[in-house]
């Protein structure tokens, strides 16, 4: 369903999209362009509705940083001196020029796009069960799926519990999705890079904060989130 309202979102906007990605971003990746190519396709193929949501992602990363450069030449104001400049957090995909614009030159679409699809394979059930021992014996989770980096959980159930907005609302509906995480936020690594993106669950993301480190909430959260949301799922099933 929620795929079905995207892509009614999305779809009319598909043509300029393309054309617009083809020329800024210098897409040279065959897969990528075909994949582009034909709403039917975005039916079809799940990867295609990854490049939406990478796509989407990408604006919203830009938006932040553009945020950050606001933050950082705004006026300091003598009641409430201005902190320390913010560092940039998605340059190894864009950079923002001295008017606080994204470089289009600069901006990496194919690139963030193929990293997240690694990611994604990276995170399948079989090869975070590892780490995550609690998803083993998940029926509801199966080998191939795609999981929170941090609880395990797959975007099935956060979808289902998207739909059932009682039971786990979310402010600007977020939580149907993984989202990005900065697996290490504190110091010079606190940025957007292949090495130290992960996908997780909204929960996991909002919980884990820019506080808790990835390790702590592997060690101390992941199991319990993993619990509470598998019960959420039987509250909605029962
Ligand atoms: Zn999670």
């Amino acid at each position: 369903m929620i795929e079905k309202i995207l892509l009614k979102r999305i779809v009319s906007k598909i043509k300029p999209l393309s054309i617009e990605l083809e020329k800024k971003f210098k897409i040279e990746n065959k897969e990528f362009l075909e994949s582009l190519s034909t709403i039917k396709k975005m039916e079809e193929y799940n990867h295609d509705l990854l490049i939406i949501r990478a796509s989407k992602i990408f604006k919203s990363k830009i938006a932040a940083d553009r945020k950050i450069f606001k933050w950082n030449n705004k006026i300091p104001n003598v009641k409430k001196p201005m902190k320390e400049k913010k560092e940039y957090s998605f340059e190894d995909y864009s950079k923002i020029d001295e008017n606080g614009k994204s470089v289009k030159e600069s901006e990496k679409f194919p690139t963030f796009y193929n990293d997240i699809k690694a990611q994604y394979e990276a995170q399948r059930k079989h090869h975070r069960e590892k780490d995550l021992t609690w998803i083993k014996k998940s029926r509801h989770i199966h080998t191939n799926d795609s999981v929170c980096y941090y609880c395990g959980v797959n975007e099935q159930i956060l979808k289902e519990l998207y739909n059932e907005g009682e039971v786990c609302k979310t402010k600007r509906n977020r939580g149907a999705w993984f989202e990005l995480d900065r697996k290490d936020s504190k110091g010079e690594n606190n940025v957007y890079s292949k090495d130290n993106m992960v996908l997780c669950c909204y929960f996991c993301n909002n919980h884990k904060s820019d506080v808790i480190s990835s390790k702590d909430m592997l060690d101390y959260f992941g199991e319990s989130m993993y619990n509470y949301l598998s019960d959420k799922i039987k509250q909605i099933s029962s």
